[in-house]
């Protein structure tokens, strides 16, 4: 039984520790990195049951990213390994703490041959929410094909939909990229934009017009992340800033909006008001940039609640 499904590529990451040129680097340690993981293992810290899918390469690496997620306690019943494609490889290369570059070693990578029928429908069916990036329809025809099919199975069985559009350049034309985007936005329940991604999608500038465009006039739930500012939510009951929580010192800015998704979620699933949702996903967003790496820093339920409370109230 899973309550959220979610589906993308998971790559291995390698991320040295040092800051340098990657060609003055030798030493690579191993993670993994993919957004719907990192979403999936959130809410997994958080107790709930998450299934994830996606197709590897049947190697190694494949293999490392499989019993990685699975460690982490999410659901990988679903994956499917492949022999035509490896599994994809990201490097991380970091100049300075603000310079970051990422490359990707991907393209036709076992993920990005996914199709819609290796989708299995009664495994999604069972599940409450359904949740999508834009990045598995930037990988392929067949990654869009996929996505779109998840959600037409989403909405033939009421799950609701959470949309992150995770807008990556790197991978589309800006053209495609703002077409496919909004298509995506129209059939999702719940959008997670960031603002400079919802003013791509848009082309409006104000964080309300943007929300209250993608909302299509408070049909859809738009939560806007504003970085250190929190975020700002547009619904049809209500239009609000939920302010974010202060960190004492920005480690890792990446993952956060992960974060900020696997709170959504789980709020969600819990039917809470939707500003304790949004509170709750802003103190996540906040306690992952306080730590390197993407995953390390999502909380159990009982830390992000720790993590709320004011100085003074966590005293023994
Ligand atoms: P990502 O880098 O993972 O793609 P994003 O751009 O999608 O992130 P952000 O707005 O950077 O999303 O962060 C998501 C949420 O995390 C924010 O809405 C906020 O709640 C929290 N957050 C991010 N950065 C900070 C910060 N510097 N201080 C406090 N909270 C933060």
């Amino acid at each position: 039984q899973i309550d959220v499904f979610t589906l993308g590529e998971t790559m291995v990451l390698f991320q040295p520790d040092q800051m340098a040129p990657l060609d003055y680097v030798s030493h690579f340690p191993k993670k993994i990195g993919g957004a719907e993981s990192n979403v999936a293992i959130g809410l997994a810290r958080l107790g709930h049951q998450v299934g994830w899918f996606s197709q590897l390469g049947d190697d190694p690496f494949g293999r490392y990213v499989l019993k990685t997620i699975r460690g982490e306690g999410v659901d990988v019943s679903s994956c499917q390994f492949t022999n035509e494609a490896p599994t994809g490889l990201l490097f991380k290369e970091q100049l300075s703490p603000e310079d970051l570059n990422v490359y990707y070693y991907r393209q036709n990578s076992a993920a990005s041959l996914m199709k819609p029928e290796q989708l299995n429908l009664e495994y999604i069916s069972q599940a409450k929410v359904l949740h999508v990036t834009g990045i598995t329809p930037a990988l392929s025809e067949t990654g869009y094909q996929t996505v779109m099919k998840a959600i037409e199975i989403a909405k033939e069985h009421g799950l609701k939909i959470v949309f992150d559009p995770n807008l990556r350049l790197k991978l589309w034309s800006k053209e495609k990229a703002k077409q496919v985007l909004n298509e995506i936005a129209d059939q999702a329940d719940v959008i997670l934009p960031g603002l400079d991604e919802g003013q791509f999608m848009t082309g409006l500038e104000s964080a309300q017009e943007v929300a209250e465009s993608l909302s299509h006039h408070g049909d859809k739930t738009v939560i806007m992340k504003l970085g250190s500012n929190g975020a700002y939510i547009h619904s049809k009951d209500e239009q609000a800033y939920v302010e974010g929580f202060p960190v004492k010192q920005v480690v890792d800015p990446v993952g956060a909006g992960d974060g900020f998704a696997a709170g959504v979620i789980s709020g969600l699933l819990k039917d809470e008001p939707l500003q304790t949702v949004v509170r709750r996903a802003n103190a996540i967003g906040a306690m992952v940039v306080g730590m390197k790496g993407d995953i390390e820093g999502l909380p159990t339920l009982s830390a992000v609640e720790r993590f709320m409370k004011p100085d003074d109230e966590n005293r023994d």
